[in-house]
């Protein structure tokens, strides 16, 4: 999933090259079993019940929802469950289904078992999502044939499939939806932990020898996203391998990590410029979302599925009933005194 930066054009072309460069790395990195997927603990023990449970009665999966910021595993995940299901998926994404009719095409192409997968599913048009209603509960589609007093509907039967959703805003998604999904999971930013295991798997996939220092490194700097971990070790390993090393240091992480501007707890630029508008634009004061995205020149989506979750989750900002707010700790890490009078609301 890709949220581009609409700084400018240099911007979104750099985003650009980072989606093509993940394609083509998410394809060998990407878990291709449940017992591969580190981490997200919780949702794995659930899924195994889901599947062995269908497996057992020679059933379809249940519907399921995963909802996070990008980059943590949803598709990765949704792929797994195909593949343990044994059947096929069909990948597609809210907006790229834009008529009712879109859907009826795709659904009708389903065989018996087969996942179809729905990536920023909250993106979906209301004509299209009731379409969905009975195809999710009844396995039906109604077609309407005729306009004005002589149409009428015909329910075709489709073959019983799974719908696997993936959104970055479950509160977007309505409610009808949302309640026709047999399981909902919630993935989580990973632990430190968790990520040096996966950057450990995967350098060792990429053939990349590193110091336990620089896998460290990564870690801390990749946003708790594994997404950003196997980019950052990609910058890493060229620039490890473009100044002579047949072994990724703890210094030449730091020097690829410097040179790509992520600092030690993996604010990138755009994290900075939110921080700094937060304490010297608005001193200091809660800042809602469109001042704070005119400000910034940054898109409101982009501000609240990249960059405040992981501010929050960092405790740089907090999120008041009247806007965002930059901590004490926000202050210090841009090296300002905090403001003795700040107030400092958590919801
Ligand atoms: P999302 O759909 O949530 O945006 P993806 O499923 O596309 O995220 O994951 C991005 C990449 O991160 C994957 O290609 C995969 O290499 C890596 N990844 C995600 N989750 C894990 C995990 N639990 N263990 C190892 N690698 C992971």
């Amino acid at each position: 999933m890709s949220i581009k930066s609409s700084n400018n054009q240099s911007a979104e072309l750099d985003a650009e090259t980072h989606e093509i460069e993940d394609v083509a790395l998410d394809t060998n990195l990407r878990p291709q079993a449940l017992e591969e997927y580190i981490g997200q603990q919780e949702v794995k023990d659930n899924l195994n019940i889901l599947l062995q449970a269908a497996k057992q009665r020679g059933e379809k999966v249940e519907h399921m929802l995963f909802y996070g910021p990008p980059g943590l595993g949803k598709t990765t995940l949704a792929n797994i469950v195909a593949r343990e299901m044994n059947s096929q998926i069909k990948i597609t994404s809210g907006p790229a289904i834009e008529r009712a009719g879109d859907l009826a095409a795709l659904l009708t192409n389903l065989n018996a078992g087969d996942v179809l997968f729905i990536d920023e599913i909250h993106r979906l048009n209301k004509v299209v999502e009731e379409v969905l209603y009975p195809a999710m509960e009844d396995f039906a589609l109604d077609i309407v044939l005729g306009k004005g007093p002589g149409a009428r509907s015909i329910r075709m039967e489709l073959p019983k499939f799974t719908l696997i959703g993936a959104t970055t805003r479950v509160g977007m998604l309505s409610a009808p939806l949302r309640d026709r999904f047999g399981a909902i999971f919630r993935l989580e930013y990973y632990s430190t932990e968790e990520l040096k295991k996966i950057i450990a798997r995967n350098a060792k996939i990429l053939g990349a020898k590193m110091e336990n220092g620089a896998i460290d490194e990564l870690a801390m700097r990749c946003r708790f996203t594994p997404r950003i971990a196997n980019r950052l070790l990609k910058r890493v390993r060229d620039f490890s391998q473009v100044h002579g090393h047949d072994t990724i240091t703890q210094k030449a992480a730091n020097g690829a990590l410097e040179l790509l501007k992520v600092d030690h707890l993996g604010l990138d630029k755009n994290d900075l410029r939110i921080l700094e508008a937060l304490i010297t634009k608005f001193k200091g004061q809660p800042v809602g979302l469109a001042t704070l995205a005119a400000s910034t020149g940054e898109e409101e989506d982009t501000i609240t599925d990249i960059h405040e979750p992981f501010l929050l989750r960092l405790g740089l900002i907090n999120k008041t009933p009247r806007g965002r707010q930059a901590t004490e700790m926000a202050y210090k890490h841009l090296g300002l005194t905090p403001p003795k009078t700040t107030q400092q609301t958590i919801i």
